[in-house]
Parts: C-alpha cells; sequence; structure tokens
C-alpha cells in the first residue's frame, strides 16, 4: 500500500524507532506515546485490520506481543500494560494498517481504563451469543 505510513516504514522509506524486527513484525516506537515506552506492534505485511490477517502474522504478532510487553515494562519501570487494537475509525483507528498498542502502566499514571457497562435484558445475552457463534 504505496500510501501507508506504516508499509512506508516496513520498506525503511520513513524513519521509526525500532525496538524489534523479525521476518513478518515490526515494533516499533509510537511517535506520541500515550504514556513513555509506547510501543507500535505490526505486521509486515498491510492488512487493515485484524481479520484481514493472515493465521501466520496473527501468531507472529501474538507471539511478538508476548516478548515485548514485558520488555516494554521493565525498561520504563511499569507495573502493568495495556495491549490495545483499534480496528475502524468508529473504534478510534487513525492508521489503516493493523497495530497493536503496548502502553506501560504505572500506579497514579492518570491515564485510566474505564469502559461504559451496560446490563443485559433477560434473553439478551444468550441471544446475542448465538447471533455470533452463527457467524464463524
Ligand atoms: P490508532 O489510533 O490508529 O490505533 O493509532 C495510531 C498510532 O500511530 C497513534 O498512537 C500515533 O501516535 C501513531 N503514529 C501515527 N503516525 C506515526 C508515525 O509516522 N510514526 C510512528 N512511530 N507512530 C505513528
Ligand atoms: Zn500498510
Amino acid at each position: 500500500m504505496p500510501d501507508c505510513i506504516f508499509c512506508r516504514i516496513v520498506k525503511g522509506q520513513v524513519p521509526c524507532s525500532k525496538v524489534y524486527e523479525n521476518d513478518r513484525v515490526l515494533a516499533f516506537m509510537d511517535i506520541n506515546p500515550v504514556a513513555p515506552g509506547h510501543v507500535l506492534v505490526i505486521p509486515k505485511a498491510h492488512s487493515n485490520d485484524v481479520a484481514g490477517m493472515s493465521e501466520g502474522d496473527m501468531a507472529a504478532v501474538a507471539l511478538a506481543l508476548r516478548k515485548l510487553a514485558p520488555a516494554v515494562v521493565t525498561a520504563v519501570g511499569g507495573e502493568g500494560y495495556n495491549i490495545l487494537n483499534n480496528c475502524g475509525g468508529v473504534a478510534g483507528q487513525a492508521v489503516e494498517h493493523v497495530h497493536f498498542h503496548v502502553i506501560p502502566r504505572k500506579t497514579g499514571d492518570g491515564r485510566g481504563y474505564r469502559w461504559v457497562t451496560l446490563s443485559y435484558r433477560d434473553g439478551e445475552i444468550e441471544k446475542l451469543a448465538a447471533a455470533i457463534m452463527h457467524k464463524l
């Protein structure tokens, strides 16, 4: 994808602060971090979202996340981390090359993380579970 900023980073046409690379995966520092040490993990092959990733790339990214997350946290003296992926503009995706955020967290860092939660009406949870299973 010639106009994709992350494809251009993969090709070396745009600089990045690389922290990890293998044949399928690249990890680099987010240029506008949510917290110091914020890393992005991407498949080198372009895909807009998770659903478009090959099984091999998905597995490689998952393994890279497992390797990187503890390194990120210990490097910044953190205590935990968020692994986040936004798919679709409605979910906050700004760069249309699938990527996973690793954001180190510290007590009192003020970043917060709280979804607005709901309660299901009677029978609704089973109905939605069935609808999802039907789509698999
Ligand atoms: P999204 O909102 O799509 O989940 O996150 C996109 C992330 O990519 C943002 O956190 C943003 O700071 C980061 N980003 C966007 N452009 C660049 C870039 O050119 N270089 C780097 N290193 N990060 C970028
Ligand atoms: Zn791309």
